[in-house]
């Protein structure tokens, strides 16, 4: 006798399984969950910081805008479907009051992510999911007009999978990419994955005492091929291996990809609300009043101490000079060097390091609707296995939220349907 035919198998119990497996059982549809871990959501445990800042509050135009056109277009359905307040809600009704920070973050209020887990956990049990864990999908195929799911030696087969098996980074959570090599066995397009929200990478090595300096209130720009791609304004962080901080976490995603393409260098203005001119006018104002001083002195108000004497060397100007010796084209190179620093080269970061996986399932083939796939009638997708990453902020978790919800409601509608007609 052949096996029976399960309506719903969603796999993986990240935010976007959990919610997707969460509506379709609420919708009265038998879901079964195969999570590979032990413990479910193991990325959400450890996001933002162990805090997990599970969405933004902003309006739905800020939320979209802070992906890049394309994926906002893709996520508008998604996102009216189930809110940034609907999260909020759904949280607070299974006991985790959340708040928003001034900056627009939202957190649960008890400040742990373990919380949010437990949440998503018991809204998709209480609804009636059967979430299976150390259930390891092997492989997912299509065989005679049916999915079929492979997990360990078992075969199932399924009206409606859901891939929800997330990106490609942080591996020892369990998000090995499986779910874009089975995408690709149906057929679809796997944008090319990166590190997104990782740090960055450069050389010549940062001098060693340069480590744990904070630059603030500048701008962060890559090159190209001498054109500026990108630029973020958040601060930087030198480490061993380059820099960090959140404007080389938002710019890590563009630094990968110009580097498929050339040469790729990080620059930093310490003055960006300052053009040259005016800048140069503010140094030689502060030079002209403390004409006796140490350069290096009157530097400090422009610059973190350890940086100034390395900094004055690479531009050949004496750490030695003083007010009155510092001459006029010495002067307009330290304003140079102040507009446009040039951190190094980039170099490339695996994308383990990423806290979010750039690229994807082509958002081009899936119906933003319903998250069906338009290759393979009764497959889904949803959270970060499509080409979806945003940035810091709680936006990555509110898109896994989304995505899972309007997959789970989708495969549950055809499941009623279905029910209907026997
Ligand atoms: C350190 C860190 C901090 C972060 N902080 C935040 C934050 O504060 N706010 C925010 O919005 N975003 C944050 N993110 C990003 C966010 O966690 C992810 O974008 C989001 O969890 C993606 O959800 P998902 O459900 O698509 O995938 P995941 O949460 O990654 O879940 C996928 C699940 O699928 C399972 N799986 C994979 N393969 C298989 C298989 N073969 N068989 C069975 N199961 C499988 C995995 O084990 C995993 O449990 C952070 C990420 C990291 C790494």
């Amino acid at each position: 006798m052949e096996p029976e035919i399960l309506p719903i198998v969603v796999i993986g119990a990240g935010g976007a399984g959990l919610i997707a497996a969460w509506k379709s059982a609420l919708m009265g549809a038998p879901v079964l969950l195969l999570e590979r871990n032990r413990k479910p959501a193991i990325k959400l445990l450890i996001s933002g910081g162990g805090k997990c800042n599970v969405t933004h509050e902003g309006s739905m135009e800020e939320l979209r805008g802070a992906f890049t056109p394309r994926q906002g277009r893709f996520l508008k359905h998604a996102f009216y479907a189930f809110t940034n307040a609907d999260v909020r809600t759904q949280l607070a009704r299974s006991g985790v009051e959340t708040y928003a920070r001034e900056n627009g973050r939202v957190f649960p209020k008890s400040g742990r992510a373990s919380d949010v887990v437990e949440a998503l956990v018991s809204l998709a049990r209480s609804a009636g999911a059967d979430i299976h864990l150390d259930s390891k999908v092997d492989s997912v195929f299509f065989r005679e007009g049916i999915i079929h799911v492979a997990v360990g030696g078992e075969m199932i087969r399924a009206r409606k999978v859901i891939i929800a098996t997330g990106g490609a980074s942080y591996r020892k959570t369990g998000t090995t990419g499986d779910g874009f090599t089975w995408a690709a066995g149906f057929g679809h397009t796997i944008i090319p994955i990166g590190p997104a929200l990782a740090p960055i990478r450069t050389r010549p090595p940062l001098p060693e005492d340069w480590r744990g300096i904070a630059l603030r209130n500048g701008r962060l720009d890559i090159y190209c091929r001498e054109k500026k791609l990108a630029q973020d304004r958040g601060d930087v962080l030198f480490s061993h291996e380059g820099i960090s901080g959140p404007a080389a976490l938002a710019l890590s995603r563009t630094a990968a990809s110009s580097l498929l393409h050339g040469e790729t260098f990080v620059r930093y203005d310490f003055f960006p609300d300052l053009d040259f001119h005016a800048l140069d006018e503010k140094l030689n104002r502060m030079v002209l009043a403390a004409r006796a001083r140490k350069l290096t002195t009157i530097l400090e108000e422009l610059l973190p101490n350890r940086m100034i004497d390395r900094m004055l060397e690479s531009i050949r100007v004496s750490s030695d000079a003083r007010g009155y010796t510092l001459r006029r084209e010495e002067r307009k190179a330290i304003v140079q060097m102040l507009k446009s620093w040039s951190i190094g080269a980039v170099e490339h970061v695996d994308v383990d390091r990423g806290e979010v996986t750039s690229g994807g399932v082509s958002l081009d083939e899936v119906d933003p609707r319903t998250m069906e796939s338009r290759k393979v009638r009764g497959l889904h997708l949803a959270g970060e296995v499509l080409d979806i990453d945003g940035p810091i902020g709680g936006y990555n978790l509110q898109a896994a939220f989304s995505t899972g919800f309007v997959a789970g409601e989708s495969a549950a509608n055809s499941y009623r349907e279905s029910a209907r007609g026997r």
